[in-house]
């Protein structure tokens, strides 16, 4: 099992990287029976990413309340080094720790050629790409939910779905996350057809190579399912879309959540592997009970004969219920 959606710092929270925090992030991925995570903290969390994002919002939104709060969640969590965050990956690496490392990068429309400047050469694993933001709004962010009042449910899936499809487009992801995430809150659209846009997204991934996410966070959050719907994910694992699974962790303890039960639906869906990821190469791991199926996994290409940390085995093993 893997667990590729880790952050380092909770929101809010920010300081010094230390290696303590890596072993403990292992240690509680270790006791869930994961074979390896991946570390994506928010690209927005580094100094040296506030000048490439700039004022992207001014460019994308004339809400003054929102303009002003995007802004200041921009400005609060810009603390870290980039240089530090690769510091410590390359601590982990040679203590040889089971961990790959990558950023979570939003999508800045009209600033991704500055992101994608931005993001080569920094020698990372993966990327995620998430939108989070719809103009200036941040729709999944507590401190501006009254504004889901103001709008049309089916207008926001509408955008929200055509921005992670532009996204995708951009060739900046190596994996899009949380690929439903416009549902965090529950609200459900009113006669806005997922199953179009699911189709779409389906499509360009398959054509792009570009995997999908599959969370455990939505577990979490009035939504009450995982991230994507079943509706998306058996037609992701039909059409062989690759896959990962991922917590979304803010906090050590989190590091792993349900990953087993995500395992458990993408087999019962038919899903024989996931994916890990090597300097952007994708590298699949195979679901324990689905052999049968993965004659064609191995060879270099599994975890243990590329993995920097050199992994024992690359069998997904159920461990307990797995559940805080
Ligand atoms: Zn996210
Ligand atoms: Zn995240």
């Amino acid at each position: 099992m893997l667990d590729y959606h880790i952050h380092y710092h909770r929101h809010g929270e920010s300081g010094p990287y230390r290696l303590e925090r890596v072993r403990d992030i292992c240690s509680f991925a270790a006791e869930r029976g994961l074979l390896e995570v991946g570390l994506s903290e928010h690209i927005f969390r580094f100094v040296e990413f506030r000048e490439v994002v700039r004022d992207w919002w001014n460019h994308t939104d004339d809400d003054p309340r929102l303009k002003d709060h995007c802004r200041q969640y921009f400005d609060e969590h810009a603390t870290q080094s980039i240089s530090d965050y690769l510091d410590l990956a390359a601590q982990a690496r040679a203590c040889g720790l089971p961990v790959v490392w990558g950023l979570e990068v939003d999508y800045y429309p009209g600033r991704m050629e500055a992101v994608a400047d931005f993001l080569a050469g920094l020698g990372l694993d993966y990327v995620l790409g998430s939108v989070h933001w719809i103009g200036a709004w941040g729709f999944d962010n507590e401190d501006v939910l009254d504004e889901w009042e103001q709008r049309d449910p089916d207008e926001v899936y509408r955008r929200y779905y055509e921005l992670l499809l532009e996204l995708a487009g951009t060739g900046v992801p190596t994996v899009l996350a949380h690929p439903d995430l416009v549902k965090k809150f529950g609200h459900a659209p009113r006669s806005f057809d997922t199953s179009e846009v699911f189709s779409d997204l389906v499509e360009v991934c398959k054509s792009t190579g570009i995997g999908l996410e599959v969370s455990s966070a939505g577990w979490r959050v009035p939504a009450g399912e995982q991230y994507p719907a079943v509706q998306l994910l058996e037609r992701a694992v039909a059409a062989g879309l690759r896959l990962t699974t991922a917590s979304d962790a803010h906090v050590p303890e989190l590091v792993g959540h349900r990953v087993d039960d995500l395992c458990r639906l993408i087999g019962d869906l038919g899903g024989d592997r996931i994916y890990g990821y090597r300097h952007g190469e994708a590298v699949p791991v195979a679901l324990e009970g689905a052999s049968d199926r993965t004659s064609s996994l191995g060879g270099e290409s599994d975890l243990s004969r590329s993995s920097p940390a050199g992994s024992e085995t690359v069998s997904y093993r159920p461990h307990g219920d797995g559940e805080l």
